[in-house]
């Protein structure tokens, strides 16, 4: 197998990274500033038809997730909230793809290929983020539908969807109880959205409590059967997107290394350059080492997708990048800091925005100890529990 890019491939990076730096990275301080959502650069990649890049060639895409983690990267570099609206928009993509029936796909997913149309997913709640076992929402069955009732935290997205795919415990067939995921649509009797979080990092992309109290939901708009295999679906399907989350750490540590060399060459001490100090120097090899490290990992992981690998090999290399190149992101952001000396620390500069976007990319999408257990389960089998 390879994973050198490929013209086409190569060709994508070129136009990104061009785009990037002429229209995206002269707004990326002021969308972390502000918080506020931008709307023009979702405009601006709805008009490159970037949304559905990642799927079959039916939706417009390239069914290329190489290209996808290229393109994510090459955003991440300068402005990680950019980077992250095409992720938001291919999560709920990807779900409706894995499970959705084929009325369910007709009427979202042309509408989220184009951009016309905005999703969330939303199974986090205040007593349960990583054990999605633990979930309280409820969804009763009623006539022609169900009745969904709880309080969900951290939805992103969820103030501007059209749909938020909700996870909510249901008593199945045979009494037992299972999570589905429902498409619950913007306007929705029953359904609120809360205040969005101050956030430290992803600050442009809003991230937002809801609360369903009693919203009825049609049995149409339940994602795949009622035994809850369309959740296992749609978590199966999570591996074949986790290398898009890898890419865009992949894209913050390059984007920091990129500051810290301007500034060390820039800035002097002791009558030289920062940039000829042989412990600087040494510190920006380590960075660049690291980074490519985690983007070949990471272009590995997404090759196997391409190449149609799935099951305990796919969820082992797609963790390992997911959780790598964030530690790495981390890192490299961590030692840009150190290297830009106060003024690291002062909003006056663009590297502390790395170092609080980096944080959060290894805590969404599967903590970091959660894709460490995974990596050890494919190798140990699951772990014990008392
Ligand atoms: C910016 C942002 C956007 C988000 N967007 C969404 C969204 O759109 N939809 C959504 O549903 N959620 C979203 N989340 C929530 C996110 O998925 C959860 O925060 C994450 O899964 C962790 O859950 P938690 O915060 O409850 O932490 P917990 O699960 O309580 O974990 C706390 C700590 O314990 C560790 N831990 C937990 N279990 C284990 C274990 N078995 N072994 C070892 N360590 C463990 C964790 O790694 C972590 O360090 C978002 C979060 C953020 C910060």
């Amino acid at each position: 197998m390879t994973y050198a890019l490929s013209d086409d491939q190569l060709a994508i990076q070129d136009l990104i990274r061009r785009i990037a730096r002429e229209k995206v990275a002269p707004r990326a301080d002021e969308i972390d500033r502000t918080a506020e959502y931008p709307q023009d650069m979702f405009d601006l990649l709805k008009g490159l038809g970037l949304f559905a890049l990642p799927f079959p060639v039916e939706y417009g895409g390239t069914g290329d997730m190489l290209a996808a983690c290229v393109a994510v990267e090459e955003l991440g570099r300068v402005c990680y909230n950019t980077g992250y609206l095409l992720v938001v928009q291919w999560v709920a993509f990807g779900a409706l793809l894995a499970a959705g029936t084929d009325e369910q796909k007709s009427r979202f997913l042309p509408g989220l290929a184009a951009g016309d149309l905005r999703g969330a997913f939303s199974t986090t709640e205040a007593q349960s983020g990583s054990d999605v076992s633990g979930i309280r929402t409820r969804a009763t069955e009623t006539a022609g539908g169900y009745r969904l009732s709880g309080a969900k935290i951290w939805c992103t997205n969820a103030n501007i969807a059209d749909f938020i795919l909700v996870g909510a415990k249901c008593t199945g067939v045979s009494g037992r109880e299972n999570v589905n995921l429902f498409i619950v649509e913007r306007g929705t009797r029953g359904l609120t959205i809360g205040r969005k979080e101050d956030k430290m990092g992803a600050r442009g992309i809003p991230s937002c409590p809801l609360f369903l109290d009693e919203a009825f939901i049609p049995e149409a708009n339940r994602l795949g059967p009622k035994d809850g295999t369309g959740f296992k679906r749609v978590m199966e399907a999570f591996n074949t997107s986790r290398p898009i989350m890898a890419a865009r750490a992949v894209g913050i540590a390059q984007g920091a290394i990129d500051h810290a060399t301007a500034f060390i060459r820039n800035r002097k001490a002791f009558g030289q350059a920062l940039s000829d100090f042989q412990g600087l120097r040494w510190m920006i090899a380590d960075m660049v080492m690291q980074t490519e490290a985690a983007r070949q990992l990471t272009y590995k992981a997404a090759s196997l997708v391409t190449a149609g690998v799935t099951g305990q090999t796919l969820a082992q290399f797609a963790a390992m990048a997911k959780c790598f190149a964030s530690d790495v992101a981390m890192k490299v952001a961590t030692d840009a800091v150190q290297l830009f000396g106060a003024a690291g620390v002062s909003a006056d500069y663009p590297i502390n925005r790395y170092f609080r976007d980096a944080k959060v990319v290894q805590i969404i999408e599967g903590t970091n100890q959660i894709q460490r257990n995974i990596i050890a389960n494919v190798l140990l089998g699951r772990e014990a529990r008392r």
